[in-house]
């Protein structure tokens, strides 16, 4: 007789998987935009997510106030952040001096991004890095050279992915091999681009399975609750939104009626990505944390009861200080 499989011999494994919950906040441009972002960040810490990514913006160029921000996350919130890098425009000197510079803040994932290229068609400097592969290989570089600090750990190295073609790229089919590519360089898991059809992204996962591409791909997916940012976002990405959505937002009367399309039209969009297996969901907040807390409620992710995170603990703490 065969002995029992590890799977029937540790039967709790079988059950249904946490699914992974996940934020994105930008840098604040403004004290006044930082103020509302840490009421946002503060709503936000009470779900516990897994982590709470931070953009770059390209080239560096808010190089600063990224860095203060991931900073402040791991001193004084239970969050813990994944910060965004993007190399197009900076050397690799550059980049191993930032990607050490957030190493020493306490950083242990990174988002590994070329950026886009500027819009007045100006090359990247000589020396800069091209692709988001490249940085993804100075990370690990980085991460060998530290090692001991590191206690030999990992860096939980994540990449994007792209559920519709990506606008520079010949085909869907180049960018699967784009993926599999990085993820041979050392990626650990993709999050998506933003994308409003639920089928694109189940088939950017079958295309991406049959390719040998491995590793989580998580459905970024952004509250669908107010028309203009929707068209923005549309238009930045290069992502076509679906029409009849567009005609129910601006079609509604009042900003609850389109926050509850939107809300609606979210969830439904999440729960046909988590149906098509996706691993998480990782929220684009745009700093704001009202839509992202309504579409959160009405999901119901199935999330461990974590009496012992951080966040009790800190509660706890607080309680017998008091
Ligand atoms: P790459 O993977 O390098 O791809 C860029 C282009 O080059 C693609 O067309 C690809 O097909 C092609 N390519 C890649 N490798 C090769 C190769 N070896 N040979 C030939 N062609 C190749 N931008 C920001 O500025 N800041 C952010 O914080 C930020 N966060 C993001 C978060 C997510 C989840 C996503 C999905 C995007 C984010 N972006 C951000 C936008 C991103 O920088 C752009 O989409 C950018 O145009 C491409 O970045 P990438 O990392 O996918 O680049």
């Amino acid at each position: 007789m065969s002995p029992p499989s590890l799977i029937d011999a540790h039967s709790n494994l079988s059950g249904i998987a946490p699914v992974a919950l996940s934020y994105e906040l930008f840098p604040p441009r403004s004290p006044a935009a930082a103020e509302t972002l840490w009421t946002t960040i503060r709503e936000l810490e009470a779900t516990e997510p897994d982590y709470v990514s931070v953009t770059y913006g390209a080239s560096g160029s808010n190089r600063d106030t990224a860095v203060e921000l991931i900073n402040r996350l791991l001193l004084e919130t239970t969050l813990r952040p994944l910060a965004h890098l993007t190399c197009v425009g900076n050397t690799a000197g550059e980049l191993a001096e930032i990607i050490g510079e957030l190493l020493d803040h306490g950083v242990r994932g990174i988002l590994a991004l070329r950026g886009d290229l500027p819009k007045d068609g100006t090359l990247p400097a000589s020396g800069s890095l091209r692709y988001a592969q490249d940085l993804i290989e100075l990370i690990r570089r980085v991460e060998q050279r530290r090692s001991a600090l590191l206690c030999a750990g990992k860096i939980a190295v994540g990449v994007a992915a792209y559920p519709t073609r990506h606008p520079e790229s010949p085909s869907e089919g180049h960018d699967v091999e784009v993926l599999l590519a990085k993820q041979r360089s050392g990626a650990d898991f993709a999050i998506t681009q933003v994308f409003f059809h639920a089928h694109q992204y189940a088939d950017l996962v079958s295309r991406a399975r049959r390719a040998g591409v491995t590793i989580p791909i998580i459905p970024g997916v952004m509250p669908l609750t107010s028309l203009r940012r929707v068209k923005r976002l549309s238009e930045l990405a290069g992502v076509e939104p679906a029409p009849e959505l567009m005609e129910r937002l601006a079609a509604s009367n009042t900003e609850a009626e389109a926050r509850g399309i939107g809300v609606r039209a979210t969830v439904d969009l999440a729960n046909a990505a988590l149906d098509a297996g996706a691993p998480g969901i990782h929220l684009y907040t745009f700093n704001e944390h009202a839509h992202a807390l309504d579409v959160l409620d009405k999901l119901a992710l199935p999330r461990p009861a974590r009496p012992g995170s951080r966040l009790h603990a800190v509660a706890r703490r607080q309680e017998m200080a008091s």
